[in-house]
């Protein structure tokens, strides 16, 4: 895919336990470009106290969710930054069609847009039976799973020798309504992309290899509304 300004960004969409994480910096990798989260980003401002970390946390501090706005304006200002020159790789946003919305028409101010839109398609049971598998690493936050990605050592983080724990709301019930409301969430979003035809559909009801490679080969794929169809036809008669 074909990234031409830095205000061009590709996405890379999928409910919790889709394993978008590890997959994020593989197909960041290979576009060459910064894998921006923006969940990150906004602890980021905020721990270093800059004026979008402040108007976040006022917010935040309310109880009230960050506009989306606010969030957007985060992530252009990331993607002013030198090693974003090619675009970059968001990771976590947009969720809502709203948000995909102000992204795209603060995007489009700069000429840039959303180039592709990765989506890791998982299902329920599948999500379900990752989720509530998963153990964290309170050091790194390393991520594992008891039956997919066990621990080389054991009962702790084999990165760094940290304890293992797993999160309450990774209990059975609370994962299957995170993935509901994910999905009511973003399934608009998803809706969205594919009629800008934008929008790469990978198969994650696979194990970690099988789907990367179909990242890394949607990587490689224009986006359809990119495909010089004018030029085939040319082949095709000749
Ligand atoms: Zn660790």
């Amino acid at each position: 895919m074909m990234l031409r300004t830095r205000y061009d960004v590709v996405l890379l969409l999928g409910a919790p336990g889709a394993g978008k994480g590890t997959q994020a910096r593989v197909l960041a990798t290979a576009l060459d470009v910064p894998h921006v989260a923006s969940g990150d980003l906004l602890r980021e401002h905020r721990s270093r106290g800059t004026a979008l970390g402040q108007a976040a946390r006022a917010y935040m501090d309310r109880g009230d969710l960050v506009p989306d706005d606010l969030v957007v304006g985060i992530i252009l200002d990331r993607l002013r930054q030198g090693d974003a020159h090619r675009g970059a790789l968001l990771d976590g946003f947009p969720r809502t069609l709203a948000q995909a919305a102000v992204l795209d028409e603060r995007l489009g101010e700069h000429n840039g847009a959303v180039r592709s839109a990765v989506y890791v398609e998982v299902s329920l049971r599948v999500l379900v039976e990752r989720l509530s598998g998963r153990w964290l690493c309170r050091a790194c936050h390393a991520s594992y799973h008891e039956v997919f990605n066990p621990s080389a050592a054991g009962d702790r983080c084999a990165a760094c020798g940290g304890d293992l724990y797993q999160r309450p709301d990774d209990k059975r019930n609370v994962v299957e309504n995170r993935i509901h409301v994910y999905l009511r969430d973003t399934r608009p979003v998803i809706d969205h992309y594919g009629a800008l035809g934008v929008l790469q559909r990978v198969d994650g009801d696979r194990g970690i290899e099988a789907v990367r490679a179909d990242i890394l080969a949607a990587a490689a794929r224009p986006p359809l509304l990119y495909q010089p169809t004018l030029s085939t036809a040319a082949v095709v008669r000749g």
